[in-house]
């Protein structure tokens, strides 16, 4: 039997995984449904969202909140971990992709006591971003939050870009320490600390050998043969460092452990916790036989285990393969390892039972009422100038039929430099700004409705465009707030602070080949048009031709932001899909505004 392969077995791209599963839009909240109601003494959901899980004696006031978080079909991670002693709450994705800012900041509310609340999460571009945009709007709400992006494995950037590497079993580490810390009493910046200290010491390397397919689609996410593994491939089936064919594991545990220690500096006498975590597939029996070997090649080296961990802690949903995490311990790290938590996925000690916490709605409230206080009075808003709330609002609606209607030319673009979505995730968020605008009262400000298309583009879309478009809208708006129709000045100001959103929430300049080498050069355009006088039609005019230099000149650049960056010089020759959308947005605006006013 075994060795009579069908053509099913060969060639696994035909192949669909079978999973336990109800409606594929259902498997997020089902699963949280089910760990609440497998462990009712442990958790609760908190906040509109549904996608907050919270530690039923966690929060509790004085204490710095520890709020971890990511895509879902990491399990145990993220909620796993959310417990008396550990976290006090998670923000829950879809699979494989990040909770969005509303989501985090169910959980940051739920967490908070009065003394901040600490974000921990992989450091990927998605999470990087939802992330720091709830810890704004955490500041808005008068809580204070501090982030540490886990960046744990060696082989996803050499160390000296140690800070662009991706966050995989290291997880474990890092909020163990975070949430010790919190519970010991420290304050905002005593946890981060701690929980910065514990990553600088924390380093990871994996090894995959089989994909794991999307609940949704049931596909592989990434072909391997069934001889071969990947040493270093990331949690989301990222390449890795090699393929090769599958070794003995003693060799690939050698394999994992090398880079690991080539960067930790473990003198003799030196203590560590191991962590030897499976994938989703790999069993105990084989994650015992790597420790084997991880406990033998530290003993010579006369390092000291202080704790092991080996089984599921920070998975891929159903691939086969296992990672090796050490920590290296001082005492500080060792005492905080050792301090009593209580959650579904860990238990060290026994944890006194608290008493529970009071519920956030009260405190919430009343910072929601005194943000409100501060908003401009409508009659001392700045009338002059053409374009009124109506013609913004067109401008805005033409935008997205463009932007729909290049849907496809878009996701070419990106097929080519990115992973083929563009033109999708810009339809789908655009069309969720019309139909958001479709429905404002006729008498909405821009304002206003700027605040209402960030919310609807980030609601519909999940990925690195949700957050960059939601800040540019955002930003865009305060910067007219205090005007009900714009003149130029203010039509010009409206590209400039988006342009400027954009390039704070992702961290990119120009010359990085984005979506900033459009907005730029259209906002300084614009503005040079305004310098001479322009009006509102010539200064779009410009911003639209300002944008489309700005693209075109994207061809020649080699990409140093997003999933492009990761081709190099091979990204050169090409458009960035992200540029090309920016130009079709800042001319349809122009091209509104004519048919409005001329
Ligand atoms: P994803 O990269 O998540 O698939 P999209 O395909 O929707 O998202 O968008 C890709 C575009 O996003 C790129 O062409 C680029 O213009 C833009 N982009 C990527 N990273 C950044 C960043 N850090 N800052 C600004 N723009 C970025
Ligand atoms: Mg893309």
């Amino acid at each position: 039997m075994l060795d009579r392969k069908t053509d099913d077995m060969t060639d696994q791209s035909n192949v669909r995984t079978k999973k336990l599963i109800n409606a594929p839009e259902d498997i997020i909240s089902q699963a949280i449904e089910g760990m609440i109601s497998a462990h009712p003494h442990l958790l609760r959901v908190e906040g509109d969202s549904g996608r907050a899980v919270v530690a039923v004696d966690g929060p509790r006031d004085g204490k710095v909140g520890i709020v971890i978080g990511g895509g879902s079909g990491h399990e145990p991670a993220f909620a796993g971990y959310v417990g008396r002693g550990l976290a006090d709450a998670a923000a829950v994705g879809n699979v494989f992709a990040s909770p969005s800012p509303e989501q985090i900041l169910d959980a940051a509310k739920a967490a908070d006591g009065g003394a901040g609340v600490v974000f921990l999460y992989g450091n990927y571009t998605g999470d990087v971003l939802n992330f720091d945009m709830a810890a704004e709007e955490c500041a808005g709400l008068g809580i204070p939050a501090k982030s540490v992006a886990v960046a744990d494995d060696v082989a996803s950037a050499p160390s000296d870009r140690a800070d662009e590497r991706r966050g995989i079993a290291g997880d474990f580490f890092v909020f163990k320490i975070a949430g010790a810390a919190a519970e010991a009493g420290r304050d905002l910046a005593g946890v981060t600390e701690a929980a910065s200290a514990a990553l600088s010491n924390t380093k990871s390397m994996g090894v995959a050998l089989s994909a794991c397919s999307m609940p949704q689609t049931g596909k592989p996410n990434f072909e391997i043969g069934h001889d071969e593994m990947e040493i270093g491939m990331g949690l989301h089936g990222e390449p890795g460092m090699r393929r090769g064919k599958l070794a003995e594991a003693d060799h690939v545990t050698d394999e994992l452990m090398e880079p690991i220690l080539a960067e930790m500096d473990l003198p003799e006498g030196s203590e560590v916790a191991v962590l030897v975590n499976g994938l989703g597939a790999t069993g105990l029996l084989e994650l015992y036989i790597l420790h084997r070997r991880v406990a033998q090649i530290l003993g010579e080296r006369g390092v000291t285990i202080h704790h092991s961990w080996v089984g599921e802690y920070a998975t891929s949903l159903e691939m086969a393969g296992a990672s090796v995490t050490l920590l290296k311990l001082d005492d500080d790290r060792k005492a905080l390892l050792d301090m009593p938590c209580r959650t579904p996925a860990l238990t060290v000690g026994t944890v006194a039972q608290a008493r529970p916490a009071a519920t956030t709605a009260t405190r919430t409230t009343v910072q929601h009422a005194a943000r409100d206080e501060t908003e401009v009075r409508r009659e001392d808003l700045a009338t002059d100038g053409p374009v009124t709330p109506a013609i913004f609002r067109s401008m805005m609606i033409r935008a997205g039929e463009r932007i729909s209607a290049d849907a496809d030319r878009l996701s070419e673009l990106d097929g080519v430099i990115g992973d083929g979505d563009h033109g999708v995730t810009m339809d789908i968020g655009w069309k969720a700004v019309r139909k958001a605008l479709e429905q404002s009262p006729a008498d909405e400000t821009v304002e206003t409705s700027c605040k209402r298309m960030a919310k609807a583009f980030l609601d519909a879309v999940g990925a690195s465009s949700g957050p960059l478009y939601a800040t540019a809208f955002l930003r865009a708006g305060t910067a007219v707030g205090n005007r009900l129709n714009l003149d130029a000045a203010a039509v010009v100001a409206w590209v400039e602070a988006a342009a400027q959103g954009v390039r704070e929430r992702g961290r990119a300049e120009p010359g990085d080949k984005t979506m900033v080498d459009a907005w730029v050069p259209g906002a300084e355009a614009a503005r040079a048009a305004l310098g001479k006088d322009g009006d509102v039609l010539a200064c779009l005019a410009a911003a639209c031709e300002g944008a489309e230099r700005g693209m075109n000149a994207t061809k020649e650049i080699e990409s140093r932001r997003g999933r492009s960056a990761k081709l190099g010089a091979r990204s050169v020759g090409h458009i960035d899909p992200g540029a090309a959308s920016t130009h079709v947005i800042l001319c349809a605006m122009y091209d509104a505004a004519k048919d409005a006013l001329s």
